[in-house]
């Protein structure tokens, strides 16, 4: 599994090129936004740069990642010349399953579709393919290239195959692979996405500001991040969309999105990714503020 396509290039997917572009492989990355492409390739640039910086590449080995990757906002024959395709769209079951379809359409029989998903059953889409036995959930964490684990979700149907297919190539990526069954969340956000809400609603009721919720989580749990500078960096609307996935999957009301959350995604506020959500974010700054809407 040498030739790799990327689909979606916003925050994971430029992550998720960059790792299989540094790991000798080439990668077709497909947006259906031009924009969302020149971003992705200029981020992915940047953070090659940071690990030369640190020693941890060589100049040449920067150039060689990049020069891997080709961008297109087309689903072209390209694809058939895949083996592996690596789903990292938008969190919106539609969106994936017109684009499994799409994919199974083009891509070479025994090519594997995986999906980057938070949430969104891997039964679910594959079932939109004929090849259910293909697909599988490769759920890589953010930002890819420092993360380490990558949460590999096998489908009613997936094949033992497949699934030690995928651990091995997750592996090769430098990674740490955990198999894990198809159930909404599956393990990271089904535990993750209710702390993350809990704060939210923490909030919400007044029992503490932005600063002192993140601080208690921080020095009290040795959380290297708060929960509610978590939920920034992941997107508000990512979150939003998984609390949604868990609350229709298991029809239980303990996964209801707080209606704060609500709110802000309603009015664009979605974290670090546009500037604003519990806190602000200048490029460029590491410096953290608290959103003028929650500043006391
Ligand atoms: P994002 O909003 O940053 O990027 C999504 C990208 O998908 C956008 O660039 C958009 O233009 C593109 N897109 C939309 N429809 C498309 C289509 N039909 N074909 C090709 N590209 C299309 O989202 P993200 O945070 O990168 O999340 C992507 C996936 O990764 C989601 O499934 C999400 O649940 C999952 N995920 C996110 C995180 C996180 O921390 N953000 C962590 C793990 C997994």
């Amino acid at each position: 599994m040498k030739h790799i396509a990327v689909i979606g290039s916003g925050s994971m997917g430029n992550g998720i090129a960059h790792v299989f572009a540094q790991t000798g492989h080439s990668v077709l990355l497909i947006d259906v936004s031009e924009t969302a492409l020149q971003k992705a390739l200029a981020t992915i640039e940047k953070n090659l740069g940071r690990q030369l910086e640190k020693g941890a590449i060589t100049e040449e080995q920067k150039n060689i990642a990049l020069q891997n990757i080709k961008t297109t906002t087309e689903y072209g024959a390209e694809l058939a010349n895949c083996d592996l395709v690596v789903e990292a769209a938008t969190e919106n079951p539609e969106i994936k399953f017109s684009i499994f379809r799409k994919l199974d359409e083009i891509c070479k029989p025994e090519a594997i579709l995986a999906s980057n998903t938070s949430s969104i059953s891997i039964t679910k889409i594959a079932a939109q393919t004929k090849r259910p036995s293909q697909v599988i959930g490769m759920h890589f964490m953010n930002p890819v290239p420092v993360m380490k684990l990558v949460e590999v979700i096998r489908g009613y149907a997936t094949t033992d195959d497949v699934c030690s297919r995928i651990m091995e190539k997750s592996k090769e990526l430098g990674k740490i692979p955990v198999e894990v069954n198809d159930y909404p969340g599956f393990v990271a956000n089904k535990i993750l996405m209710p702390m993350i809400n809990e704060a939210i609603i923490t909030l919400h009721e007044g029992v503490a500001g932005v600063e002192e919720i993140d601080t208690v989580m921080k020095l009290g749990m040795a959380h290297p991040m708060g929960p509610l500078q978590l939920a920034d960096f992941i997107g508000l609307d990512v979150c939003l969309a998984i609390l949604k996935v868990l609350q229709e999957g298991f029809g239980n009301p303990k996964y209801a999105p707080c209606p704060l959350l609500v709110n802000m995604v309603t009015a664009g506020k979605l974290g670090a990714k546009t500037g604003e959500g519990f806190y602000t974010y200048t490029p460029g700054s590491k410096e953290l503020k608290v959103a003028p809407f929650f500043s006391k």
